[in-house]
């Protein structure tokens, strides 16, 4: 037997954006333990917005569990939210009714900014460093920095330790802005990933006075530098094996029509982002186009030459998006359009 560090991770009360949290229990195990000897446990939730303080217990259930590398028998374990009676869902749990389908699967394409004394890492006390062009994929300390790869890379290495399913990172367009990308077959697998991937990423820089700032247009809408995305890869069973020209039209006006409902869940101040600059389209229309990264979802250009077959990338979510939300409007939007 070994004394685990089961580190329960949940989502708060907080809107438009919650925030994670967490808290350590100590519980003997013979080996690494599975989701299903995990047991409930409780919080105060008059202290995270989830309740009065008159009646403030409310449940954590475990739904996923990670290996913590940063820990002796670390253990991490993604919760939902639950009412006292333990079964039903707290309203700020959104992943409990979801829509899932594990032959949907999502790329989610996380950018964010390293944040240290109230602005973007590599920022001058006064002014601006020089103006975006070479910080994309860039090299060399003048574009980096100093301790950003050191972060990202220490990141990428937890990720990949918890069994994250990282498919690459990279330097953004803005000094200071990195981005992470997590594939996943199932709302709830990819978006637990997310979650968790954004929680070590919190937890990582700690010890480097960074803040992690996923908002997704913090320099503001009137600056030349670029917002945050969250870009949201997505591909059903039948999008990958049978696909089509019509189908993928039918598609993208179903689209078109719930254009309002899918942005209401992509993502808070997305009106400051989503302008029609800076490789966006704006909030109030609606477009895809092959390899355009101006239009709401651009078509890979894998996709046509597979004649029509494939995955496309919604390019509207932004990083402070709830990929439980998106993945499921997501679904929402395609389980209303026929296949046959
Ligand atoms: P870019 O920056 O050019 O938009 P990235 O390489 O950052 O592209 O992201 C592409 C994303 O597409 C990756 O997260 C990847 O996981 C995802 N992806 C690739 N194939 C599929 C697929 N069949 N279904 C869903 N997502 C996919
Ligand atoms: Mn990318
Ligand atoms: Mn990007
Ligand atoms: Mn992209």
């Amino acid at each position: 037997m070994a004394k685990y560090k089961l580190e329960y991770i949940w989502l708060d009360g907080y809107t438009p954006v919650p925030n994670l949290r967490g808290k350590t229990q100590i519980k003997e195990f013979s080996s690494f333990p599975k989701l299903e000897e995990l047991p409930l446990w409780g919080f105060d939730g008059s202290s995270t917005r989830q309740a009065e303080g008159r009646s403030s217990d409310c449940v954590l259930k475990p739904v996923a569990v990670f290996p913590d590398s940063t820990r002796k028998n670390g253990v991490l374990v993604m919760c939902e939210v639950m009412m006292p009676d333990g079964t039903t869902p707290h309203p700020s749990n959104a992943r409990a009714t979801i829509l899932d389908d594990p032959d949907t699967w999502f790329g989610f394409e996380q950018e964010y900014f390293l944040y240290q004394d109230g602005r973007p890492l590599g920022f001058p006390e006064e002014g601006y460093p020089a103006p975006q062009g070479e910080y994309y994929t860039g090299v060399g300390y003048k574009n980096v920095g100093d301790i950003a790869r050191q972060i990202v890379e220490e990141h990428l290495d937890l990720c990949l330790d918890a069994g994250i399913n990282h498919e690459g990172i990279n330097a953004e367009v803005a000094k200071g802005q990195w981005e992470f990308q997590i594939f996943g077959k199932g709302s709830k697998t990819c978006a637990d990933q997310v979650w968790m991937a954004r929680y070590l990423l919190l937890r990582l820089c700690e010890k480097y006075c960074v803040d992690i700032n996923f908002h997704c247009k913090p320099l503001g809408k009137d600056l030349d530098w670029n917002g945050s995305g969250m870009h949201s890869n997505f591909s059903t069973k039948f999008m990958r094996e049978k696909g089509g020209k019509e189908y993928f039209e039918k598609l993208m006006a179903q689209f078109a029509k719930n254009m309002h409902e899918h942005v209401a869940v992509y993502g808070p101040d997305n009106h400051l982002r989503l302008t029609g600059l800076h490789e966006t389209q704006s909030i109030d229309k609606f477009t895809y186009g092959i390899a355009d990264r101006g239009s709401s979802i651009r078509v890979p250009h894998s996709f046509i030459n597979a004649g029509y077959k494939g995955y496309l990338e919604d390019r509207r979510p932004n990083s402070q998006g709830d990929p439980y939300q998106i993945a499921s409007r997501i679904l929402k939007t395609i389980s209303e359009v026929p296949t046959s």
